[in-house]
């Protein structure tokens, strides 16, 4: 028999609490949002271990995810999409699942069609993919994204493009929570993060600077302008 230990949440809320599950840069990462009244969970990223994570809680954590936000198409961001959706088919899931992301994020778009091309008919649940433009409201849960500052070879070789990114802020009541997703530093990111509740910041890097990463310090002078803030991300040393 498993030992299953309730969740240590980094963050409560009145209406909102938050777990970070994992978080490194380049491996994976995965944040469970909890809406306390109705004990129903958004999943913001699926990294790699997933499942790992997920099933060291109560198993009515990952039964009422009923709503997983995507900020970028990065491995450490969806690679462990596939092993969950293919969980709650295993498990005979009922429900809808809706899926969030920005548009045209061709890694998720492919895991998605894997997923239903593979299982078709004998996939117990609606899936449904919603691309958010800006704003959008679920049941009383506001879901506003916004576009970050990020890169990555979507194929491989030359210079690296700008891909499909953003950071959300999930807002239920006037408690507002924010996730970066992966950023490198622009102004605009302190008037986002500005007086809300809880904000997670990316902070990839120690102290070295570029275009598409914050630093520890960059991201505690955004951090610093949330009610309260923490950094994730952050590379391990290999
Ligand atoms: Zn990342
Ligand atoms: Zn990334």
């Amino acid at each position: 028999m498993q030992d299953y230990k309730d969740v240590t949440w980094d963050w409560i809320g009145h209406h909102l609490q938050v777990k970070v599950l994992f978080s490194s840069a380049g491996l994976a990462t995965q944040i469970l949002v909890n809406d306390i009244e109705r004990d129903s969970n958004f999943l913001i990223d699926v990294g790699d271990g997933i499942l790992r994570d997920l099933v060291s809680l109560s198993s009515k954590y990952y039964e009422n995810i009923n709503t997983i936000l995507i900020t970028h198409g990065h491995f450490d961001h969806v690679g462990g999409l596939f092993s969950l959706l293919s969980f709650f088919r295993m498990i005979n899931r009922s429900k809808k699942l809706t899926l969030i992301s920005p548009s045209n994020v061709v890694e998720l778009e492919g895991l998605v069609r894997t997923f239903s091309d593979s299982y078709g008919d004998s996939i117990p649940f609606e899936l449904e993919l919603i691309a958010i433009e800006e704003g959008l409201d679920l049941d009383n849960i506001l879901i506003s994204a916004f576009p970050v500052q990020h890169r990555g070879s979507i194929i491989g070789g030359g210079k690296l493009p700008d891909i499909p990114s953003v950071g959300y802020i999930i807002q239920k009541g006037t408690e507002r929570i924010l996730y970066t997703g992966d950023t490198g530093y622009f102004e605009q990111l302190k008037e986002y993060a500005r007086d809300v509740d809880y904000a997670l910041i990316e902070g990839t890097h120690k102290d070295k600077e570029t275009p598409f990463h914050l630093t520890h310090s960059q991201a505690e002078e955004i951090g610093k302008q949330a009610k309260n803030y923490q950094i994730i991300h952050q590379i391990m040393s290999r």
